[in-house]
């Protein structure tokens, strides 16, 4: 079965796409009817102190569990919601639960959201999260709201003056996956931010590749002239931790190190991980022996 597309082009349709496709459309029912019943939850990965001495702030992060397929990640349902038009369902949602669970730690420390494109083309949600946080009684300084380069592509100056609102209400603003994409470093001084987290990219190879680690050290130096705080994501194991110690890269460390994200009944049972740190740079004293 062949059909000419308008431009001429010959398009063949396979029976294992239309299988696909029937997949894809059932899953975006499904996600419909999940955004709905707000049948979504949320899980919490922590940032430590680079020694992982203490936790300063827990990421948020949307879990869905389809009711055949079992968990479906973020990375294929977020950008489907986009496509919908019915990401802010997903972002409202996280916020608010994130707000309450944040109002109920015991140790005061704040949480940070995803925001979609789609969330920051109108002000409505300055709105929706000032609410909230009067909602749970939580300070804005309690909230930081995490951004990517892709929100700032289309208006980046309406963008702009949206996160500078957050801001003036002292809610904190985090660019995430820093350094993938089209990473500019005069993003860096020209957008209104506060931390900068560096991808994960940078780190998986941290130990092998010495260009990108010069690279990474740059930005990093420039950050820290434009007293933006610096989190690293993606940490796994103790050589690359120990890297970034060495170097002094990190304010803060997120990753399976650590911790991976946990459900927030288990927030509570988080220990203090300084054995992990002191065995990677413990190893690299004897090595330098
Ligand atoms: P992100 O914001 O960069 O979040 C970090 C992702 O890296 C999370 O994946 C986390 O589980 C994973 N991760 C953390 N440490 C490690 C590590 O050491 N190694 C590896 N390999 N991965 C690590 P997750 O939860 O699957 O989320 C994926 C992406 O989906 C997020 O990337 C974010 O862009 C998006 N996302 C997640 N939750 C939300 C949300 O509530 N709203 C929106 N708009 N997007 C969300
Ligand atoms: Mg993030
Ligand atoms: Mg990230
Ligand atoms: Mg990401």
């Amino acid at each position: 079965d062949a059909k000419v597309k308008g431009n001429g082009s010959l398009v063949v349709f396979r029976p294992e796409m239309d299988a696909r496709y029937v997949e894809e459309q059932k899953l975006r029912t499904d996600l419909r009817q999940a955004l709905e019943d707000r049948n979504l939850h949320v899980v919490y990965q922590p940032m430590y102190l680079p020694d992982g001495s203490q936790i300063e702030c827990f990421e948020a992060l949307v879990r869905w569990t389809h009711p055949e397929k079992g968990m479906v990640g973020p990375n294929i349902f977020v950008p489907m919601a986009e496509e919908m038009g019915l990401v802010s369902l997903i972002t409202k949602f996280v916020i608010e639960q994130a707000c309450r669970d944040c109002a109920n730690w015991a140790k005061p420390v704040p949480v940070s959201v995803n925001l979609s494109v789609h969330d920051l083309q109108n002000a409505d949600i300055v709105g929706f999260v000032t609410e909230t946080l009067a909602k749970y009684g939580l300070e804005p300084s309690r909230l930081h709201l995490e951004v990517t380069e892709s929100c700032f592509m289309n208006e980046p100056v309406a963008v702009s003056a949206i996160l500078n609102l957050f801001r003036q209400k002292g809610v904190t603003i985090a660019i995430d996956d820093f350094g993938t994409g089209f990473s500019s470093l005069s993003y860096l001084n020209s957008l209104p931010l506060d931390i900068v987290k560096i991808d994960r990219a940078f780190v998986r190879d941290i130990g092998s590749d010495h260009r990108r680690l010069k690279l990474l050290r740059g930005i990093v130096n420039l950050s820290r002239e434009l007293e933006l705080k610096i989190v690293v994501e993606g940490v796994e194991t103790p050589e690359q931790l120990e890297i970034i110690n060495r170097h002094h890269i990190a304010d803060l460390v997120q990753g399976y190190i650590f911790s991976p994200p946990v459900p927030a009944d288990a927030i509570a049972g988080l220990t203090p991980k300084t054995h992990l740190s002191n065995k990677a740079s413990g190893g690299v004293r004897r090595r330098a022996k």
